[in-house]
């Protein structure tokens, strides 16, 4: 499929275009789709029909002109039934006619371990959990145990959160140099360097608004993230004053977890790492990605494998005892041989988190478009097959699980800890449990109402906006005042 034309999905009888439209998505990751219910559409080359009359539904799916046919009779015309299963004929045809199995099956916009936990709180065990899984997903067997595993790992942490406190976290959107498969607003440090004076004022002074509600309010903090970009690719000057600013504002006695995403291997620098530890940095990120040079280089980073691991040493010696590295599986011109060669050394640095992410391209990312999502002489899978197999032998256990729209195969992005070391703030990110204070460009409060209501505020997107605009975007932080308040009440 050409990216820039639309697949028509002609929908009769129904309007299931969201679930659809993350089905076909299985099979034709960067395709864009163009829905309507006009059967004249059905002209193109390449076409879906999806069709509901009564408990019956059908599909025809023409792919260059070829037509594929399926039907079925549901003896239910309930929507949620009708529902998945048309999307269960749409994946089955496609998945024969295409040869493409998706190792998760018919499961799309749910959470794998949000599904197992909540089977594991019925009362049901691996096999019946599995059992009702694979029945109504067709998941993989593997994928089946690695979401268990990791909802059983996941649990005793969900059971500490402390739905009254809340988490901070701090944007710095700066990053020496854009990856090629980035779609986060990111700036190069090169052209934003003069931003960063107002950008860091105007920071500390939303750090000491937020700090003021919740002060006012008699809230607790549990967790504090600070996340880019790359946090440290600005100068340690700055660091310092914000990390100050936090400590100025906050009371940060009774905090679990205080991370700070290091990010990329060349922005390191003892100076930086001393900041950041003597003014309470506990969790360190420093991110290789790969240690393939080729590699780094094909994705525009500018540091090299031993770089990364000079820079870890370094941590290490500042006395930083919880060190995370991300991996990317699948990354342009990478091998398995090589993937297997990064993971074996990264594991033998003993860091206490390991996160291993498939390489999903979003539209936004310079690598959109080049096919690297349909690379068949490259098995993903098999890297992250490996990844599971290696990381649980190393005494590595998984405890959180997500998966994102566009990504090689179908598969998933891991976080994996030794014992005690998990990040909980990764879980608080994606439970509704706790509130989240963000602070910074690009960074987003999600407000966690007693009653569970979930209500979001999101700061602007570039460094430029947030600073021209900041006394309207304040405005909206009146919201958080109400929801701390219901929260201590
Ligand atoms: S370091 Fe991260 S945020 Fe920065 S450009 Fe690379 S992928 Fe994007």
């Amino acid at each position: 499929m050409n990216n820039n034309i639309k697949m028509p999905v002609i929908l009769i009888g129904n309007s299931f275009k969201y679930e659809i439209e993350a089905t076909l998505k299985m099979f034709f990751p960067t395709s864009r789709f163009s829905f309507s219910d006009d059967i004249n559409d059905a002209k193109a080359e390449s076409c879906i029909i999806a069709g509901v009359n009564g408990s019956e539904i059908y599909t025809d799916v023409k792919i260059n002109g070829v037509n594929f046919h399926s039907e079925k009779n549901l003896y239910s015309t309930d929507t949620k039934t009708v529902e998945h299963e048309l999307c269960r004929l749409i994946y089955h045809i496609l998945s024969d006619k295409l040869n493409i199995v998706s190792p998760w099956g018919l499961m799309t916009g749910i959470r794998p371990v949000k599904k197992v936990i909540e089977l594991i709180n019925q009362g049901k065990n691996f096999n019946e959990t599995s059992d009702i899984l694979t029945e109504r997903f067709e998941i993989s067997p593997e994928k089946l145990k690695l979401a268990y595993n990791t909802a059983v790992n996941q649990i005793p942490i969900l059971e500490k959160i402390n739905s009254k406190a809340v988490s901070l976290y701090v944007s710095i959107p700066f990053c020496p140099t854009r990856c090629s498969y980035c779609s986060f607003v990111s700036h190069s440090i090169k052209t934003a360097v003069k931003l960063i004076p107002e950008y860091v004022e105007a920071l500390c002074s939303e750090i000491e608004i937020i700090g003021n509600i919740v002060r006012e309010t008699g809230t607790e903090i549990d967790t504090v993230y600070f996340g880019g970009g790359t946090p440290t690719s600005i100068p340690s000057e700055d660091i310092k004053t914000i990390m100050e600013c936090v400590q100025k504002n906050f009371d940060l006695g009774k905090i679990r977890e205080y991370s700070f995403e290091a990010g990329r291997p060349d922005t390191i620098t003892a100076e930086k790492l001393r900041v950041i530890k003597e003014l309470g940095g506990q969790r360190i990120s420093i991110n290789t990605q790969t240690l393939n040079d080729d590699v780094l280089k094909v994705i525009g980073r500018q540091h090299t494998g031993d770089e990364f691991i000079k820079a870890f040493e370094l941590a290490r010696k500042t006395g930083f005892k919880n060190i995370n590295t991300d991996l990317i599986a699948g990354l342009p011109t990478e091998t398995t041989a090589s993937f297997v060669n990064t993971l074996d050394k990264v594991t033998e640095l003993v860091p206490e988190n390991i996160t291993v992410h498939t390489l999903t391209i979003k539209r936004a990312a310079n690598l959109f478009g080049q096919n690297v999502l349909e690379n068949k002489e490259i098995s993903v899978s098999e890297m992250v097959d490996y990844s599971v197999e290696k990381l649980m032998n190393n005494g590595y256990m998984p405890y959180y699980l997500y998966r994102q729209k566009n990504t090689i195969d179908n598969l998933e992005n891991v976080g994996y800890s030794k014992k005690g070391c998990e990040s909980y703030y990764n879980i608080f990110i994606m439970d509704e449990t706790q509130t989240i204070l963000g602070a910074g460009c690009a960074a987003s409060t999600k407000l966690v109402y007693p009653d569970g209501k979930i209500s979001r505020i999101h700061n602007y997107k570039f460094p430029y906006e947030y600073i021209r605009n900041f006394d309207q975007l304040m405005t909206k932080k009146k919201e958080i005042t109400e929801c701390l308040k219901k929260i201590n009440s």
